[in-house]
Formats: C-alpha cells, sequence, structure tokens
C-alpha cells in the first residue's frame, strides 16, 4: 500500500491529505524506467566485456590455432634455410671454388626486396608482424633458391666448357709408345746432330720406323700441312683453341688437310725424315700462346706415374737432337 503524505494547513488549523497530482505520477514512471533501461543496457555492456558468447569463443581458439599454425611455418622455413645453407655452403667451397668461379656472398644470396613495402596489406592487426614477417622469410628464401639454381646453371656451363678444354688440349704422346723406347730426346738444350753445336731443342724427339702412324694429341683444327716451314719438313700443326698448337715435324707423308676437324687419338700422318733431320723420327712441339712450351707436361692422358717417370728421365738426358 502506497504511503499517504500529510500537510499542516495553518488555515484550517488541520492536517490535510497530500494529493499527489497525475502529471506527477507520470513523470516519476518515466524517469523510473528509463534508469532501469540504462541500467540494463550498461549491465549488459559491462558483462559483454568480461563474458565471452560462444561464438567469440570459437574464434578465439580459431586465433590460437593460426599463431601456432604460423610458428610451427615459422620453424619449417627454418629448416628449409638450414638445408638451403647447406648446399650454398658446398656451392661456394667446393664446386664455384673447384672452376675458379667467385664465391657468392652472403648479402647477394640473402638479399630481400627493396623500395616499396610489398607487405603493407598485413599491417593493421594484432597479428599482422607476425604475418608479415613470415612472408618476409618465404620471400627471401624463395629467392635464396634462385640464386642458387643460377649458380649451378653456371657451374654446369663451367664444367662443359672444363670437359671441352680437357678433351682439346695436347695430352697424351703423338705416337704409340708402348715400352717407352721411343723417346730419343727432350725439349732444352741438347747437341745439334749436324753442328754439333749446343742449341736449344724446342720439342722432343720419338724414334721411330718410317711409316709408324701419328696421333692426333688433342681435339683441334688442321691448321697447316705443308713442307714451306725450314727444317720442319712435312709437317702438320694442329689448333686445339685456348691458345695450344702441336706440331708434328718431319713426316713422310699426310693423313689431313687443313681446316679439317679432329679428335685426340686420330691418325694424321706418317713418321719420316723430311726436312732438317737426322733419321726417322717425329719432331714434336706444343705451342701456347705462340711460345713453344716443354710437351713433357703434356702426357697425362695415358701413361700411368712409372710410365710418366721412365718419360720424364729420358726427356731430361742432356744428349743430341734428332731435330
Ligand atoms: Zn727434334
Amino acid at each position: 500500500m502506497a504511503k499517504v503524505k500529510y500537510y499542516y494547513d495553518s488555515e484550517t488549523l488541520s492536517y490535510r491529505k497530500i494529493k499527489r497530482k497525475k502529471t506527477t505520477t507520470f513523470k516519476y514512471a518515466t524517469v523510473f524506467l528509463t534508469a532501469a533501461a540504462l541500467f540494463g543496457f550498461l549491465s549488459f555492456f559491462i558483462a559483454s566485456q568480461y563474458i565471452e558468447s560462444p561464438k567469440e569463443r570459437q574464434l578465439a581458439r580459431e586465433l590460437q590455432n593460426m599463431e601456432l599454425q604460423y610458428e610451427l611455418l615459422n620453424k619449417r622455413t627454418d629448416d628449409a634455410f638450414a638445408a638451403l645453407e647447406n648446399v650454398e655452403e658446398r656451392d661456394n667451397a667446393i664446386y664455384r671454388l673447384y672452376f675458379e668461379a667467385n664465391p657468392i656472398p652472403t648479402e647477394q644470396r640473402r638479399a630481400g626486396f627493396g623500395g616499396i613495402n610489398r607487405y603493407k596489406k598485413y599491417e593493421g592487426f594484432d597479428n599482422s608482424q607476425l604475418i608479415a614477417e613470415s612472408y618476409k622469410r618465404l620471400d627471401i628464401l624463395e629467392k635464396a633458391i634462385v640464386v642458387q639454381s643460377k649458380s649451378l646453371d653456371e657451374i654446369a656451363k663451367l664444367a662443359e666448357d672444363k670437359e671441352k678444354f680437357l678433351e682439346a688440349i695436347p695430352a697424351i704422346q703423338p705416337i704409340s709408345n708402348v715400352n717407352m723406347t721411343r723417346m730419343a730426346s727432350g725439349y732444352g738444350y741438347r747437341t745439334d746432330p749436324f753442328t754439333k753445336v749446343r742449341k736449344f731443342h724446342f720439342g722432343m724427339d720419338f724414334t721411330a720406323p718410317r711409316g709408324t702412324p701419328i696421333y692426333a694429341s688433342g681435339d683441334g683444327v688442321i691448321k697447316r700441312a705443308d713442307s714451306r716451314s725450314t727444317g720442319y719438313g712435312n709437317h702438320i700443326r694442329i689448333d686445339h683453341g685456348y691458345g695450344y698448337i702441336s706440331l708434328y715435324a718431319h713426316l713422310y707423308k699426310y693423313n689431313v688437310k687443313v681446316n679439317q676437324r679432329v679428335k685426340r687419338g686420330d691418325l694424321i700422318g706418317y713418321v719420316g725424315s723430311t726436312g732438317r733431320s737426322e733419321a726417322p723420327h717425329l719432331h714434336y712441339e706444343v705451342f701456347k700462346d705462340g711460345e713453344r712450351i716443354n710437351p713433357i707436361n703434356f702426357y697425362y692422358g695415358n701413361l700411368s706415374a712409372e710410365e710418366y717417370d721412365i718419360l720424364l728421365k729420358k726427356a731430361s738426358l742432356e744428349n743430341q737432337s734428332l731435330d
């Protein structure tokens, strides 16, 4: 029951009931309802800050899982980097070293992308850093793999060139020398067979009967096959490229023509005694960049260590050349 309020009327000297106006009642009701609604909203708002809905709980779990997945992804990126580093090390320290190519510096192998910020689209979120970092590392990894792949292409090319080079340069004795008895005189000062004077002998002499086959000591092109050089008689010159030329002198006859391509071991002519020659023999020279060098260093192709030793000893004897 509502409280009844009274007031003292000084005119009638009595207590009279206070009558509430209808409008006042309505005003009170409005204030009460507004306050209740406000309180209700405020309570809900505050509660919603601390109490998660099932949907929110699910989203939070998903986010947590995503962060975990990114961390795992980063770990695997680490593993990939470690594996690549292994290949890069071998590349720099073995492959590139072997083929005399400069090692690729780390800065070049680990270069990111400069200029514009490629990772702007990941900015503005709680996990921006994590996501942008992950993409950045994958970009670097991708680029490093491209650098490594290009390096291996270069190595493959160098290996191919080296193989060609090794096939081209003189590397076998130009004559069959099974018992190592053919070598007669080496490169260096020798007694001239005609004047008996000590004179520099620019090649190696292999004694053999007239008609003994002579072989190309490396791949190349026949530059000359004639008798127009003083002293050499019938002779052949093979251009091997890379600055190397081999010369075969005093031939009985040729088996090749100028500009003909020959392979190492091809029969190119026969032993004779044409030109300034004392007896049938092959005079063999090796040129590098126009200089006549000691052919003894160009027989590694078909000699054992012992055979090479015998040849070396015979070639160093300061005897008489056959010229
Ligand atoms: Zn000679």
